[in-house]
């Protein structure tokens, strides 16, 4: 049993730092269109009742647990004022949302990064999204030095076994709506961490979150997903 617990507590490391370094080849000159708004949504429509952007964190379910400050990925204090959002996936099958949290309260994701460590603002399963840091603070999972660490929000979805793919997707679009309206950000810098090139990686371009990706880079299951951010982003404007 505590050997069993050793090896679900590693895996998280070994997956994201995987989600680091994946080897798939993608194309030489990405398309760059989907970072365009998207004109039409659809679907969903964008005709339902109006709500609240109070309303709509209200249905993101969020908990705060945050990585105490001066700790870990939150060991140097890096202020941050956000004009993107990017959005990742675990590919961790084992961890969920308190997994994650719990991994990264004890320090437990390093990376060769600026500060040793991994950190990302939010983690999202089916039924709940959990913050670990303030979105007013640079996080670790997306370029190293570049723009998507200094310049973005970075949420995770959880891909654990047995969790809802449709409605960990939702809970993110929900989230991510809100995020836009909190912080004036537009629908065209929501990116996948595909829109970061990591210097000194090959390939530069993650394909993350990969179920969103098509051939490795985004496409039409993207565009979906911006158009249900957009969605969202539209009842609460
Ligand atoms: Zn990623």
């Amino acid at each position: 049993m505590r050997r069993w617990n050793l090896f679900a507590a590693l895996l998280p490391l070994a997956i994201v730092i995987a989600c680091q370094s994946d080897p798939r080849p993608y194309a030489r000159k990405p398309p760059r269109d989907y970072s365009r708004p998207p004109s039409q949504p659809n679907p969903p429509p964008s005709s339902g009742p109006r709500t609240s952007s109070h309303n709509l964190l209200r249905q993101v379910n969020l908990i705060q647990d945050m990585v105490p400050k001066g700790r870990h990925g939150r060991r140097k204090h890096r202020s941050m004022r956000p004009r993107y959002i990017t959005i990742h996936s675990t590919q961790n099958y084992t961890g969920d949302a308190f997994a994650h949290a719990k991994a990264l309260k004890r320090g437990a994701l390093r990376g060769r990064n600026r500060i040793g460590y991994l950190i990302w603002h939010f983690t999202v399963q089916e039924n709940v999204a959990i913050q670990h840091m303030p979105t007013n603070e640079q996080g670790e999972h997306a370029d190293f030095d570049g723009p998507g660490n200094r310049y973005s929000i970075g949420i995770e979805m959880c891909e654990h076994r047995g969790n809802s793919r449709q409605a960990t997707l939702d809970r993110t679009a929900k989230l991510a709506a809100y995020l836009m309206k909190r912080h004036g950000i537009p629908i065209r810098n929501v990116v996948p961490h595909y829109h970061w090139p990591r210097k000194g990686r090959s390939p530069a371009n993650k394909n993350c979150p990969h179920y969103l990706m098509t051939n490795g880079r985004p496409g039409a299951k993207w565009r979906a997903f911006l158009n249900r951010v957009n969605h969202y982003h539209r009842l609460i404007s």
